[in-house]
């Protein structure tokens, strides 16, 4: 038998020979037919008549039926009929056999599902071409039947298994998505506080601003940075400073409302984004924010407990409001820093409001922080000599050292801009330890030159007494390469030094004063050291503040103050220097109230090294060693 597809023929031959049923009354038919059928290589079984046919059909179907269409009882018409209702014409083909030529037989036969006839007498190879033909189209149908089958078979295990991967995947999306969350939040929280840091604070305020020019808002920016953290960080530890900063988180969300955002930007630097609240209160937008500013720093003027110490960390804060301040985050954000900045430099723990000459100032700032980077190895620093005057002898006895720095690009900056730069970078330190040995390298000129008691004094800022600053070091190093005694050295220090006393500056202090470096405190009397702070740390003298100074003539009580912390030093034993003295009627009052020493415009501004030595052989004549030995000196000084 003769297929044409390859995979059908495979298939029929996989299987047993096709069988076919011959249904007709004539045994010799049948024989006849199922002769030359066998020969063909096809299975064959008979009936010899419509009943038998139907109940051998159902007992098991053959793959054709041979069908007489003539038959005694049951006829052919009518077998088909009845197989028709449950067989289709491709699960059983059924070709009528009939010797009746009659067309409009043949359509009924044909139109009752048979799928083809042959005429009698039989032709065998037209039978055998018409058979084939249907068997080969059963086959045909029951392969691609089960093929489909093999396929949907395999779709819905493939479908099982799809269903279980996309379980397993349905979990690792469920994973993936818990992961990103919680990278999302590192990428938009800061770990510490758990504020928004910088990305999400910029983000929102975005959004604030895009709500606002369509409603006609006017939030504001508030920039907020701890005065002094750096201390905390450098003297209590890292550990103490993450604490300030986790409490300090906690008190700025208390002073603003739930819909306001505190971010933190970095380091002890915060933001607030608020609100309008103009419409709330119906206060003008500034008076607001003024109540905010006085809150933050209410919440800060409680002490915070750090490794068991009260610690007294203030806010400084800067405003900037939409639109008026800036009408973008970027102007915005930039300017309520500026604002801060001007907070700071009026003497932190306060709040400012943004104004446009701020912009002018923080880009200063910024230069002077940018290039005071190299001032040091571009050998930009210089330092100046103001003469201390022992009032009864008018004789110079000391001489404060004042730092000068002349910039290539900003020309000469003041030490009251760059000092505080200096100090809040850090710089300081590296700076003081080159002023401590330059300015010995000087003295011990001086004294090699014959003022034998010449001694200078240092400002050291609150930085340089950090554990790790090395200040004992720069000292011990300056004294022994220029071959000193500790008395040619003294040190000046402020207030804020003593005020904020813990283990380390006070180990700092022990320490030089083993050494027998004389401890001084400057401008006494704008902080809160007492005078019994003074004789704690065995300091040697105080220096009364010009803002005092200054006052005395115009001021009766700021002229008592000065008499009273005169003769209390006095009695303790503690030298007093007057500094800012201008005037000869400055200088009688305090010659009258006992003050010893004298420093001042009078006598001298700071003056470089080859001026100070001039203006010493005037004042110093009485006593000073030949002049000409000075001039000698003055070659190699250095200024
Ligand atoms: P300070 O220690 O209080 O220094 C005294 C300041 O008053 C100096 O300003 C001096 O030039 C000025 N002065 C002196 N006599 C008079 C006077 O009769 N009238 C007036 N109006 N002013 C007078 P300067 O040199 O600008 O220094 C400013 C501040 O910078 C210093 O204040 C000090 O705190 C700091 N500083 C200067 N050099 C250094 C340094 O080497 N290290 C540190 N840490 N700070 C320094
Ligand atoms: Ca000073
Ligand atoms: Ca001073």
């Amino acid at each position: 038998m003769k297929f044409f597809e390859p995979e059908i023929q495979e298939y029929i031959a996989s299987d047993s020979p096709p069988e076919v049923l011959i249904v007709d009354d004539s045994s010799v038919i049948r024989r006849a037919i199922a002769n030359r059928l066998q020969i063909g290589g096809l299975r064959v079984k008979q009936a010899a008549d419509g009943k038998q046919a139907l109940s051998q059909i159902y007992a098991a179907p053959p793959d054709l039926v041979l069908l007489d269409i003539v038959m005694p009882g049951m006829d052919g018409m009518e077998v088909l009929k009845i197989v028709r209702q449950s067989l289709s014409k491709l699960q059983l083909p059924v070709i009528l056999v009939t010797s009746r030529t009659s067309t409009r037989e043949l359509v009924r036969g044909l139109d009752e599902g048979a799928n083809d006839y042959i005429t009698k007498p039989v032709d065998f190879d037209l039978l055998w071409a018409r058979l084939s033909n249907q068997i080969m189209q059963k086959k045909a149908a029951e392969y691609m039947n089960a093929v489909k089958n093999k396929l949907e078979t395999e779709v819905r295990q493939r479908t099982r298994e799809l269903h279980e991967n996309n379980k397993i995947l349905q979990q690792e999306i469920h994973e993936k998505r818990l992961i990103e969350k919680k990278l999302q939040r590192q990428a938009n929280y800061d770990v510490l506080t758990g504020l928004p840091n910088r990305n999400l604070a910029t983000d929102r305020l975005e959004q604030t601003l895009i709500k606002a020019k369509r409603e006609k808002l006017k939030p504001s920016v508030v920039f907020v940075d701890l005065d002094n953290f750096k201390y905390v960080n450098d003297t209590l530890g890292h550990a103490a400073g993450d604490d300030l900063l986790k409490e300090a988180a906690i008190r700025l969300i208390d002073c603003v409302r739930e819909s306001d955002t505190v971010a933190r930007l970095g380091g002890d630097e915060f933001l607030l984004i608020l609100d309008d609240i103009n419409n709330q209160s119906g206060n003008p937008r500034e008076l607001d924010l003024k109540i905010i500013g006085e809150r933050i720093i209410r919440r800060f003027s409680r002490s915070f407990l750090l490794e068991g110490q009260e610690v007294n960390i203030s806010p400084s804060i800067g405003f900037a409001v939409y639109p008026k301040d800036g009408k973008d985050e970027v102007a915005l954000m930039r300017h309520a820093d500026a604002a801060m900045y001007r907070a700071k430099n009026n003497g932190k723990n306060t709040f400012c409001f943004y104004s446009p000459e701020m912009t002018a100032q923080a880009k200063l700032r910024m230069d002077v922080e940018t290039q005071l980077h190299h001032a040091l190895e571009r050998n930009e620093f210089s330092l100046v000599y103001q003469p201390i005057v022992e009032a009864a002898s008018g004789e110079i006895v000391k001489a404060e050292v004042l730092l000068r720095w002349n910039n290539e690009m900003l020309g000469m900056i003041t030490p009251d801009v760059f000092i505080p730069v200096a100090e809040e970078t850090g710089q300081i330190v590296e700076i003081g330890a080159w002023v401590i040995k330059t300015a010995c390298h000087q003295v011990k000129h001086w004294r090699n030159g014959g003022w034998d008691e010449m001694c200078i004094t240092v400002n050291v800022s609150a930085r340089q007494f950090h554990q790790d600053s090395n200040l004992v070091e720069a000292v011990t190093t300056a004294l022994k390469t220029n071959v000193l005694t500790a008395d040619a050295l003294q040190l000046e220090l402020t207030e804020g030094i003593l005020m904020r006393e813990n283990q380390y500056n006070v180990a700092i202090m022990q320490a030089l004063e083993t050494l027998g470096i004389k401890l001084l405190v400057d401008d006494f009397g704008t902080g809160y050291a007492s005078l019994s702070y003074l004789q704690k740390y065995n300091f040697d003298t105080l220096k009364i503040d010009y803002g005092y100074i200054k006052n005395i003539l115009i001021n009766q009580q700021d002229a008592r103050l000065v008499k009273a912390i005169i003769a209390m030093a006095n009695s303790l034993g503690l030298d007093v220097v007057s500094e800012g003295v201008e005037t000869r009627e400055q200088l009688d009052f305090l010659i009258k109230a006992h003050c010893k020493y004298i420093q001042g415009y009078y006598f001298s501004p700071p003056v470089p090294a080859k001026a100070f030595e001039v203006l010493f052989q005037k004042l110093n004549s009485t006593r000073a060693t030949p002049g000409s030995q000075l001039l000698l000196i003055s070659s190699s000084s250095h200024s």
